[in-house]
C-alpha cells in the first residue's frame, strides 16, 4: 500500500453544495463561493486552483494553501468492440474500483462503484469473491463520473445516466452514497434529475425506504430468486431482509416516486431459469409497478455457473409478459474487457 506524505489540505471533491457553504463560512468567505466552486470542480472538472481562472489572484492562492481538489488517477482505459470502456481507478491509499461507460444510441450511461469490494458474497458476482476492502468516499464515487464527463465533453458529447451498478452495494455505504447523490443532482453539481441516476441494490430494505425518503432517483433491486430458500443461498443478505420485506419495499417506493421500480433477475442456467421460476416470480411481484431486467448471467472464473442459452431466457420472458409483467432482457455489454455486470473487480488478487 503506498502512503505517501499526507497532503492535510481540505479535499473539495465530494462536499456537498451545504458543506462547501458551511466551510467558506467558517472560513469568512462569501457564500456564493460554494456554487462558484462546486461549478469549477463538477461543470469544467477543474482538478486544481489556477484553473479557476475567473477567481482572483489572491483567491485562488488562499484557496490552494487550504484546499485541494482530489482526482484519483486513472491508471487503466479500456475500450470494448461494442463501445463500452471500462476504467481502472487507482485510489489515494493504493487500492482499485471500476466503472465503466456504456453508450447506447441515445443514452451515455455510466455504471459507477460504491464500495472497493464487497461483504454481501452473492455467489454469482464476482466482485464479492475478492471480499470487502472498505467504502469509498463521495469525493471518489463523484470522481469517476467527472472522469467520464469530461472524457465525453471532449468529443462534445453529455453523460446522461449514472447507475450505482458497478462494485460494491451502494446501500451498505449511504452516507457517503447520500452525498454523492447530492452532487449528481444539485444544478451546482451534474444536474442530472433523479430519474437519470439509479441505485441497484441487494436488497438492504431500511436503507432502501431511506434513501427514496431523500432523493428522487430511481430504484433498481437484484431480485434474482423467486423463493427465499433459493436466494438465501444465492445471496445471504437475503437472511436478513427476505422476499416479502424486500418486495413490500419496491411496493412502496413507487407510490412516493410515481416511478417503476427495476426488478433484477441474473438468469443462472438450472438454477433459477425455468419457466416455473418465472411464473414464481410473477406471482411475487403481482400488483407491484416494476419492470424486469433480465441479465443472462457473465462468465467469470470465481464459481461455477453458467448462463442459460437463448430460447430459456426468451421463454422465461415470454412468460412474465404473459402475466403483463414488462420485461426485457439486458444487452450484454463490454463482455470481451470484462465489463459486464457482474465481472468488475478492480485489481484484486485472485482468492
Ligand atoms: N450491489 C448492488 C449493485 C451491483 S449491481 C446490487 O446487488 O444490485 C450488479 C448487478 O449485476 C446486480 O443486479 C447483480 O445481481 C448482477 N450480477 C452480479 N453478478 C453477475 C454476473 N456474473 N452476471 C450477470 N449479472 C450479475
Amino acid at each position: 500500500m503506498r502512503r505517501e506524505t499526507k497532503d492535510t489540505r481540505v479535499d473539495l471533491k465530494g462536499m456537498t453544495l451545504r458543506e462547501l457553504e458551511e466551510f467558506f463560512s467558517r472560513w469568512g468567505k462569501e457564500r456564493y463561493r460554494a456554487r462558484q466552486i462546486s461549478r469549477w470542480i463538477y461543470r469544467r472538472f477543474a482538478e486544481d486552483f489556477p484553473a479557476m481562472t475567473d477567481l482572483s489572484k489572491d483567491f485562488r492562492n488562499d484557496l490552494a494553501r487550504e484546499c485541494r481538489v482530489s482526482a484519483p488517477v486513472a491508471e487503466r482505459v479500456e475500450s470494448s468492440e461494442d463501445g463500452t470502456v471500462k476504467v481502472l481507478f487507482r485510489l489515494e491509499d493504493g487500492e482499485t474500483v471500476e466503472s465503466v461507460l456504456i453508450p447506447e444510441e441515445d443514452r451515455r450511461t455510466l455504471c459507477i462503484s460504491s464500495q472497493v469490494g464487497c461483504a454481501l458474497k452473492c455467489g454469482f458476482c464476482a466482485t464479492g469473491a475478492s471480499g470487502f476492502r472498505r467504502n469509498m468516499t463521495s469525493g471518489e464515487i463523484v470522481h469517476q463520473v467527472c472522469f467520464a464527463a469530461k472524457r465525453l465533453a471532449e468529443t462534445g458529447e453529455r453523460l446522461t445516466n449514472v447507475v450505482f451498478m458497478g462494485m460494491g452495494e451502494p446501500l451498505e455505504n449511504p452516507d457517503e452514497v447520500s452525498k454523492a447523490i447530492s452532487i449528481l443532482l444539485s444544478q451546482f453539481g451534474f444536474g442530472l434529475s433523479g430519474k437519470r441516476v439509479t441505485v441497484s441494490t441487494a436488497g438492504v430494505v431500511p436503507a432502501m425506504l431511506d434513501l427514496a425518503e431523500k432523493f428522487p432517483v430511481s430504484f433498481a433491486v437484484s431480485i434474482n430468486a423467486s423463493s427465499d430458500e433459493l436466494r438465501s443461498k444465492m445471496m445471504p443478505i437475503n437472511r436478513k431482509y427476505p422476499l416479502k420485506e424486500l418486495v413490500s419495499a419496491m411496493k412502496t417506493i413507487p407510490l412516493r416516486s410515481g416511478r417503476k421500480v427495476t426488478a433484477e433477475y441474473v438468469l443462472l442456467a438450472g438454477v433459477n431459469d425455468s419457466s416455473m421460476d418465472a411464473r414464481a416470480l410473477a406471482r411475487l411481484l403481482a400488483g407491484a409497478r416494476v419492470k424486469v431486467n433480465l441479465i443472462p448471467f457473465n462468465a467469470h472464473e470465481y464459481g461455477d455457473f453458467t448462463s442459460p442459452d437463448e430460447e430459456a431466457v426468451n421463454r422465461f420472458r415470454e412468460v412474465l409478459l404473459a402475466a403483463g409483467i414488462q420485461a426485457i432482457t439486458r444487452e450484454r455489454r463490454g463482455g470481451d474487457i470484462r465489463a459486464a455486470c457482474g465481472q468488475l473487480r478492480g485489481a484484486a488478487k485472485s482468492p
